[in-house]
């Protein structure tokens, strides 16, 4: 196991309250007892950006869900848990995206989306002690992350990190009414130096 790395606190608490909002409060307790997070039962982190937890502890999580549905069975679960993620963050701490959808709504659809991938990639490095980037292409976006929680995961035979997949496309929906099929094609848990996102400038049909 790498040295651990801190994460805020507020992180950790909005991907407990999403597994909540999904899995219900005894779904979470079995959670995070299998998961060894047992001292965040009835007391999860408090909503503040201090570094109080770790990106162990983010992973934990993730890995103590995919374990519950199995390693196929929770990709959809993630995926959902990810998109109530980024939910509870815009309500309990909107500072960190400091968007007004109102402001938003006047823009193009293709400037919405860059804006918002601007700032999950500010929030990233400023917030959540996370070193991304957001890289440009014709047809797509690729988000990159350079450390992420599944570094403290056991290794997989394919990207793991649905909860971010979950956020991304929670992220552009809001941003823009429209889904896309958002993918991880590169993966730390799957032996990759970053996970990478494509965000597909077209939306589903
Ligand atoms: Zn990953």
């Amino acid at each position: 196991m790498p040295q651990d790395r801190l994460l805020p606190n507020a992180a950790l608490r909005t991907l407990f309250e999403a597994v909540e909002e999904v899995m219900g409060s005894n779904g979470t307790r079995a959670v995070l007892k299998a998961g060894g997070l047992e001292r965040f039962i009835n007391n999860y982190p408090p909503n503040n950006t201090d570094l109080g937890v770790t990106f162990a502890d983010y992973g934990a999580t993730e890995q103590a869900v995919e374990d519950f549905y199995g390693t196929r069975g929770a990709r959809a679960i993630l995926t959902r848990i990810g998109r109530a993620t980024f939910q509870y963050t815009l309500k309990e701490q909107p500072a960190i995206l400091g968007l007004a959808s109102i402001a938003l709504k006047a823009l193009p659809m293709g400037m919405r989306m860059k804006l918002v991938l601007e700032r999950v990639t500010k929030a990233a490095n400023e917030d959540v002690n996370q070193p991304a980037y957001l890289r440009e292409e014709q047809d797509a976006y690729y988000f990159v992350v350079e450390e992420c929680p599944c570094r403290w995961r056991p290794p997989h035979t394919s990207p793991a990190c649905f909860v971010t997949v979950g956020v991304l496309q929670e992220a552009m929906a809001w941003a823009t009414g429209k889904n896309f099929r958002i993918e991880e094609v590169a993966c730390i848990s799957n032996g990759a130096a970053a996970c990478v996102y494509r965000i597909p400038k077209q939306p589903i049909e």
